[in-house]
């Protein structure tokens, strides 16, 4: 049972303040909170938390946001041995200004080491061997791809942030998760409010591999390639602090259900548990849940 993730460690800097700031204007921040961030890394330490045997495979800077990295994800007991130190690179960087009150917010990149990754990086044990690898598209395509082509397992991708996907690439996926906005991208359809019925037809658009639309508050979408109805899994009640990460969480949590043995329903079903329950913390690593925790809610 073994869920290896490919993709970006961040450090996201939070900047709180009472109002955003517009273009060539200056803001002052009231404080500043550092916090492990990265869509590959969420979703590894989301895994990481759920059950054993995580990998993560990326780059960080040989600095000290490196260090902290490092640290966070082996807190979620994620193995980083695979996680290189990058000279001459700093470690990606999310600056994050978070309006008071309203929550809105703007978001900075600076990929540094992230940028570096090979696909010699990927060609490892981990990704050979592991059940099912976790993919993103925060690091370079072709590291991505050769990470898909080399994986013996399931592939799993979110195509976030939302880019072109080639043919070859999403022949290489078994599973793809976007949320609803990331699957009208890659759809290519006009942005707009849609029913379930007709995120499944968006769905059915996408060539190859099973589909998994996230939909926030109203759980998740499972769309199937062999005909069968598509399941649209509604979360337990909870009551929402932040709602940051919970996609990552959620991939984080299907992955590990996939590698214990679940069946699809069965993991989805699992997974919009574990996501709705890291709802109750801030940040995107706060409130992600043990599986005793989401045993509990599906019980
Ligand atoms: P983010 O970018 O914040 O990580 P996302 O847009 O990728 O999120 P969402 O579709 O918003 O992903 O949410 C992922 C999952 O989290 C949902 O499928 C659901 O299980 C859970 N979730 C999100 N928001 C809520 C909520 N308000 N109440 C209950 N569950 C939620």
């Amino acid at each position: 049972m073994s869920v290896t993730v490919v993709g970006s460690v961040n450090e996201d800097v939070l900047v709180a303040v009472a109002r955003l700031p517009g273009r060539g204007e200056t803001v002052v921040g009231r404080s500043v909170i550092r916090a492990p961030g990265g869509k590959g890394a969420n979703q590894a330490a989301a895994a990481g938390l759920l059950g054993p045997g995580v990998h993560m495979v990326g780059r960080v800077g040989e600095d000290a946001a490196g260090d902290r990295q490092l640290a966070a994800l082996a807190g979620s007991r994620v193995n980083v041995s695979r996680v290189h130190r990058t000279p001459g690179l700093p470690t990606g960087t999310a600056t994050i200004p978070v309006e008071d009150g309203s929550g809105e917010n703007l978001i900075v990149v600076q990929p540094g080491a992230n940028e570096a990754l090979t696909p010699e990086d990927v060609d490892v044990e981990p990704v050979h061997r592991a059940d099912v690898l976790l993919l993103q598209l925060e690091v370079p395509l072709d590291a991505v791809r050769e990470a898909a082509a080399t994986s013996g397992g399931r592939v799993v991708l979110t195509p976030a942030p939302p880019q072109p996907l080639s043919e070859e690439l999403l022949a290489l996926v078994d599973v793809l998760v976007p949320n609803e906005h990331e699957l009208v991208q890659l759809t290519g359809a006009t942005p707009g409010e849609r029913t379930p019925a007709e995120l499944v037809a968006l769905a059915q658009r996408v060539a190859g591999p099973v589909v998994v639309v996230t939909l926030g508050a109203r759980g998740a979408l499972l769309v199937l390639r062999d005909g069968s109805p598509a399941l649209l899994q509604p979360p337990p009640e909870v009551t929402p602090v932040d709602t940051t990460g919970a996609g990552d969480c959620f991939t984080g949590a299907l992955a590990q259900a996939l590698a214990g043995g679940q069946d699809l329903p069965g993991a989805v079903r699992y997974a919009v548990a574990a996501a709705a329950l890291s709802t109750t913390g801030e940040g995107a690593r706060g409130g992600l849940p043990g599986d005793d925790e989401v045993q509990a809610v599906l019980a």
